[in-house]
């Protein structure tokens, strides 16, 4: 049993029961206890289950998984820079998001849990829908109308039910809510479990590098859950003693969606709703991540930054990957677009060990990039 702790009023919770919010509305945090040992890790899977004990699934018998997780840790140049690429796209629905719902589904199932709602800017949908599919767990996912087709194709062959909701990714999260009064609202920007798949990134990275920490690692930033995830999991390994430091974590928004951007720059503690406006990387469009506060202070406490790229950086850096034969969505150019800026901002340094996420494959948002290049906007260019 582990207890779930609310981030506003501190009500701690026993795991045995479905929740997935604080009864006065608020998100839980899950109290971290045990962490597993290193010695165990030689005779276990290739897969992120063998960080069992941290996930928080009580028994074994209850997981759901699809082999997910120990992607490579490719070395690449981006922009004169040396860089390890975390090829996350190649997850099993093709995102990151799979770290998250291989230990979400595995607690509904260990709840009991026959259906679920979820709302999702398109991959954390796909993702839900594969992993609930497998556990036998009917999913209603919402997605925002303008969702690539290619992503809510997906979310449908796996078996869920499919609703489009019209108006901005707020608006979907909306509609699920006033939905989940009577069906369990999986959101994976809530659940506590979803998050604990995430510091699977972080214990990954640790031991691909051989239990030493980077200088920095690189992510995309929408709802928050990669950013928190790092720097949760590393936490724990500090904590255990099997590393000696942060790395520090940058995060990447999109200049059109960038509310932690502004947070961060006015030196705020939580991160107000803020106008947005259309973007290449509709992962990270969220106007107000649930978990703001826990994200501002995981970014102050790695000594990190939070910075922004336009769109037509996104496209130029999908077409320079292309050209490493790399093939990622344009939400996931958003953080190898960003090396430019924090190098020549000087924050990164020539000798610094730099880690970059790659959140999602380009196979999922080709309807987007066939429609870039009709525009002729997606001539890949000199950088
Ligand atoms: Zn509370």
């Amino acid at each position: 049993m582990h207890l779930l702790t609310c981030s506003a009023c501190h009500t701690t919770y026993c795991s045995t029961e479905p929740r997935w919010r604080c009864d006065c509305g608020s998100y839980l945090r899950f109290n971290a206890e045990e962490l597993f040992q290193k010695a165990d890790l030689n005779t276990r899977g290739q897969s992120l289950w063998r960080y069992f004990e941290a996930l928080g699934i009580t028994d074994p018998k209850h997981i759901v998984s699809l082999g997910e997780g120990y992607t490579p840790l490719l070395p690449d140049e981006l922009f004169g820079q040396s860089v390890l690429l975390k090829m996350d796209q190649l997850c099993p629905t093709g995102s990151f998001k799979d770290r998250g719902s291989t230990v979400m589904l595995s607690k509904l199932k260990e709840w009991g849990i026959t259906q679920l709602i979820e709302d999702s800017s398109g991959n954390a949908g796909a993702s839900v829908a594969a992993y609930a599919s497998r556990a036998g767990i009917q999913a209603n996912v919402y997605i925002p109308a303008y969702t690539s087709a290619g992503k809510a194709a997906q979310i449908g062959l796996y078996g869920a039910n499919l609703v489009k909701v019209p108006g901005s990714r707020e608006d979907t999260a909306q509609a699920a809510l006033a939905a989940a009064e009577s069906v369990f609202y999986a959101s994976h920007n809530w659940s506590p479990y979803f998050l604990n798949g995430l510091k699977t990134l972080a214990y990954e990275l640790a031991e691909q590098l051989a239990w030493s920490a980077p200088d920095w690692v690189v992510a995309p930033l929408g709802g928050g859950s990669l950013i928190l995830g790092l720097y949760l999991g590393w936490r724990d390994l500090i904590q255990a003693g099997y590393i000696n430091k942060m790395p520090r974590l940058a995060a990447v928004q999109a200049a059109n969606c960038a509310p932690v951007y502004q947070a961060w720059q006015q030196g705020l503690d939580d991160v107000p709703a803020i106008a947005t406006q259309a973007t290449a990387a509709e992962g990270i469009a969220i106007a107000k991540p649930v978990k703001g506060k826990d994200i501002l202070q995981a970014l102050r406490a790695s000594d990190g930054t939070v910075c922004t790229v336009t769109d037509e950086e996104v496209w130029n850096t999908l077409a320079l990957l292309g050209k490493h034969g790399i093939y990622v969505e344009p939400t996931a150019a958003a953080a190898p677009a960003a090396i430019r800026q924090l190098c020549s901002s000087g924050l990164i340094t020539a000798n610094d060990k730099v880690v970059v996420e790659l959140s999602g494959m380009g196979l999922k948002a080709t309807d987007k990039i066939v429609e870039q290049a009709k525009l002729g906007h997606f001539a890949p260019r000199e950088l």
